[in-house]
């Protein structure tokens, strides 16, 4: 059999790997903690829950418009009108299958073969999949965790070519939680602009910044250049809806109207029920997100302690989302002498999935998601700590 060559340039989701992996032990009966997977441990807010029920029971189950609903996209408009006053309009907005679809249907609109996609290291493990699917060359800007993983201007400006096409921004970042403050993301675009370079802003984690001196918005200098932007956001993480599969896009009409002729080929629109559950979202008031947030920040205060007190570890302290990022490598040995190693090895041994860096760009690394309960963050981490001290 032979099968297409762009196959050979993806690889699985890692994190969708091995989070797999931990449900298969799962279901052997096999007591295994997963911190492998980004997702909030909490149930849809109930009145979001109702607005799909309703749309069931009003039998709004059929094709809808491919960009969204109206409702939607003004439901849209009205979060950046309320969360960073913005004003957009409906044409600004398409919605997808999460925000994965959304990110994917961009690179699409805006990377031709052998483009230069500027991916800042650590990314989120299915950026340089994406950038490479679409024809794209990932070329990775470098941090370190001396600098808290944050990059720089001075960095952009040696990763840059004259090739490079579209900066792939995510603040908070998943897998470091480094999040740019609103002159920091200003000055990058900045920057970018005046390459000529189109930056895309992920920012699906924005509700979860724990300071708000960090709270900031690509959005705001959209407005500006609307031309060289688009804001990426989903309702995945900010209102626990990882499984209705609801993401936006912010950009130019011109893009919004190419991508919605993409997704009319590959998707279709977007399922019927989630947008009206996401209409009832970003409708209502946002305060089912703070109870969430709180214990986010509780959680990350507590692992973000107890991992920095371990021997060798370094762990920076994450402004955002709901990861953490330690370099482990001086805990290689012959036990386990790489990242994947010693995964396996706490998979074996303590129970607990987490991530090697090397899904993320960074190979001294593992991540772990704090989107458990304090109760299961506890016992994932003293489970670790036997399995690496004891
Ligand atoms: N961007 C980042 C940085 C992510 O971590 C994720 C993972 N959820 C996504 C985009 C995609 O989100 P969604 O689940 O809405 O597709
Ligand atoms: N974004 C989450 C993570 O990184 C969900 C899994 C995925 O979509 O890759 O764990």
């Amino acid at each position: 059999m032979k099968l297409a060559n762009r196959l050979s340039r993806v690889k699985p989701s890692a994190t969708l790997a091995v989070n797999a992996k931990a449900l298969e032990l799962k279901n052997k009966g096999i007591d295994v903690i997963s911190l492998a997977v980004g997702e909030p441990d909490f149930p849809t807010p109930d009145h979001i829950a109702e607005a799909a029920k309703k749309a069931i029971d009003e039998h709004f189950t059929k094709y809808t418009a491919v960009p969204g609903i109206p409702e939607i996209r003004s439901a849209i408009c009205e979060y950046f009108m309320r969360v960073y006053g913005v004003k957009a309009k409906p044409e600004n907005i398409i919605i997808g299958n999460g925000g994965k679809q959304c990110l994917y249907n961009l690179l699409l609109c805006l990377v031709d073969d052998g483009d230069d996609v500027l991916i800042p290291v650590p990314y989120w493990t299915s950026y340089p999949d994406m950038a490479a699917l679409v024809g794209g060359n990932p070329v990775f800007v470098p941090s370190s965790v001396e600098n808290g993983y944050k990059i720089s201007i001075e960095d952009l400006e040696k990763a840059y070519t004259p090739k490079t096409k579209v900066l792939l921004l995510n603040s908070p970042s998943n897998p470091s939680g480094v999040t740019y403050s609103q002159q920091e993301t200003d000055a990058i675009l900045h920057w970018a602009i005046q390459k000529n370079i189109f930056v895309i802003a992920d920012e699906v984690y924005d509700q979860l910044v724990y300071n708000d001196e960090y709270k900031s918005t690509a959005a705001k200098m959209w407005l500006q250049y609307p031309e060289h932007i688009a804001v990426i956001n989903a309702l995945s993480k900010s209102f626990a809806m990882t499984g209705w599969r609801l993401g936006f896009t912010l950009a130019h009409p011109a893009i919004i109207k190419e991508m919605g002729k993409l997704q009319g080929q590959i998707t279709s629109s977007i399922c019927s029920i989630a947008q009206k559950a996401g209409v009832a979202a970003l409708m209502s008031s946002y305060d089912c997100i703070a109870p969430m947030k709180e214990a986010f920040r509780r959680r990350r205060d507590y692992a973000h302690a107890e991992i920095s007190s371990w021997e060798g570890v370094i762990c920076p302290k994450p402004e955002g989302a709901f990861y953490l990022f330690p370099d482990v490598s001086r805990l290689f040995c012959d036990k386990y002498k790489n990242a994947p190693e010693l995964c396996t090895y706490l998979l074996d041994e303590a129970k607990v999935a987490v991530m090697p860096g090397d899904a993320f760009g960074l190979p001294n690394c593992i991540r772990l998601s704090y989107a458990v309960s304090d109760e299961t963050l506890a016992k994932a981490l003293a489970a670790i700590k036997k399995a690496l001290y004891c």
